[in-house]
């Protein structure tokens, strides 16, 4: 496929996606503005990834921390990096200057590296905690009576680390509606925080969650982003 032909499929496929978006937004009576798409560009080339930007899509995520250093380094500046897969703790440090958001902090350990390797660039990193809630022991993420700041009793004493929210992934299936526990859940785990600090408002508030296969109804059970691959690059090889 010419870069011609991928270009005016994975415009196709990203009216398509944005289509769903918005209706799942109208569902929910949520303004689309309220979700951010990330495009998920792990399947694709950096050639490929980069014309996402040009249609108008800035948010990008790669689940490798090697993959990522080497689309960021192909495409422009101005892309906003997502990592969205597990970060191994000497990682962080060439990761961390090149994101705007971690979603995938699935443990008190790294988020004590994260913290240092923030404070030497004199700035604090943002990241949401990864949430198991699929009880899938293969996954990564604390465990839902486990995560740090949504439970009070647990420390979390990271001056350089910004929570900026919680993350899931729901365990594959062909029926959508089965996640739709597991995303209730993960807003009502955000919701408690809220409940318990009010005025906190940038603290705690995204819910990274939904994927191409059930993120319609991670939007009507409050996403705020949704990290989609397959359905953008249906069709482009
Ligand atoms: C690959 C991946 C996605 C995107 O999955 P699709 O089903 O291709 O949309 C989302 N989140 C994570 C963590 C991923 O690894």
């Amino acid at each position: 496929m010419n870069l011609a032909d991928t270009r005016s499929r994975l415009r196709d496929n990203l009216a398509k996606v944005e289509a769903r978006i918005g209706a799942a937004c109208g569902r929910a009576e949520r303004s689309r503005d309220a979700v951010t798409l990330i495009a998920v560009t792990k399947s694709v080339e950096p050639d490929v990834a980069a014309l996402l930007p040009e249609l108008g899509v800035r948010d990008l995520g790669e689940s490798r921390p090697q993959e990522l250093w080497r689309k960021a380094a192909a495409l422009p500046t101005d892309v906003n990096w997502h990592l969205i897969g597990h970060l191994q703790r000497n990682k962080v440090a060439r990761t961390l200057p090149l994101v705007k958001l971690i979603h995938s902090v699935d443990s008190v350990r790294l988020a004590e590296v994260i913290d240092g390797e923030a404070a030497k660039l004199g700035r604090q990193a943002h990241v949401l905690l990864e949430v198991n809630l699929s009880r899938e022991s293969a996954k990564h993420g604390f465990p839902a009576d486990q995560v740090p700041i949504v439970n009070p009793d647990l420390p979390f004493p990271y001056k350089h680390v910004f929570v900026d929210g919680l993350m899931t992934m729901a365990a594959a299936t062909d029926d959508p509606e089965r996640c739709r526990p597991v995303f209730a859940e993960l807003r009502s785990l955000r919701d408690q925080f809220a409940v318990r600090t009010p005025g906190l408002t940038d603290l705690m508030n995204e819910l990274s969650m939904g994927m191409t296969g059930d993120f319609e109804v991670a939007i009507e059970e409050g996403a705020t982003m949704v990290r989609i691959g397959s359905a953008l690059f249906e069709g482009i090889d």
